[in-house]
């Protein structure tokens, strides 16, 4: 699969270090999934801080800090591997929140071929799919703060170009965009943000206030 639109150093550096906001560690993590990259980028980032670490002075721990933290790491990271259904089209670090089958979710229709479903992530950003039926479009909006999207399948077009599955598309409060579903698959996408959208015109504001965009 080839991959046109990767996230930015900033957003996978931050992912790296363990300290991206649970959302966006979603998406990254997920992206990672299509994207053999970014994979290396992020394993690259990881063995840097890996130095940080080891050039640090050492500090005293007891006996058992060793057993306790492997116990914490192995039970976690058995149950996700474990967890993943590999022939699934959710990304593995996504079905941990919405399961395995993007048929069986409970859409919430908003309209023009639009439904969405918000998920629960802590840490103040907002993170939601978006299901797009080809041809159908996003009202056009812009965003107060960031906005990022991984599609997940299918694909559309915005004025800034061509999204298929496994790109993330960056966007910030100067752009206003209406991205189009394209024809072909449903296209199903993974939107965070970091502040509510700002839609424009008065139906799309009652709209977007009724299913709390
Ligand atoms: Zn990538």
């Amino acid at each position: 699969m080839s991959i046109a639109h990767h996230p930015g150093d900033e957003l996978l550096l931050s992912y790296a270090s363990g300290a991206a906001n649970e959302a966006v560690a979603l998406l990254v993590a997920s992206h990672a999934t299509f994207c053999a990259q970014c994979r290396a980028r992020v394993q690259r980032a990881e063995a840097t801080g890996g130095r940080v670490l080891t050039d640090m002075a050492p500090v005293p721990m007891s006996a058992q800090a060793y057993e306790s933290l492997l116990a914490r790491l192995d039970e976690p990271a058995r149950a996700v591997v474990q967890a993943a259904h590999l022939q699934s089209d959710v990304p593995a670090p996504l079905q941990a929140y919405i399961g395995t089958d993007y048929g069986a979710l409970p859409w919430r229709h908003v309209g023009g071929g639009i439904s969405h479903l918000p998920i629960r992530t802590r840490g103040g950003m907002r993170a939601r799919l978006i299901r797009a039926e080809p041809g159908s479009g996003v009202y056009t909006h812009t965003h107060k703060g960031e906005e990022w999207t991984l599609v997940l399948t299918g694909s559309y077009t915005d004025k800034t170009g061509h999204y298929a599955a496994g790109d993330v598309q960056s966007t910030t409060p100067e752009i206003s965009h209406q991205p189009t579903a394209d024809a072909g698959p449903v296209c199903i996408n993974l939107a965070v943000t970091d502040a509510p959208l700002v839609f424009r015109g008065l139906l799309p504001k009652l709209v977007a206030k009724f299913h709390g965009f």
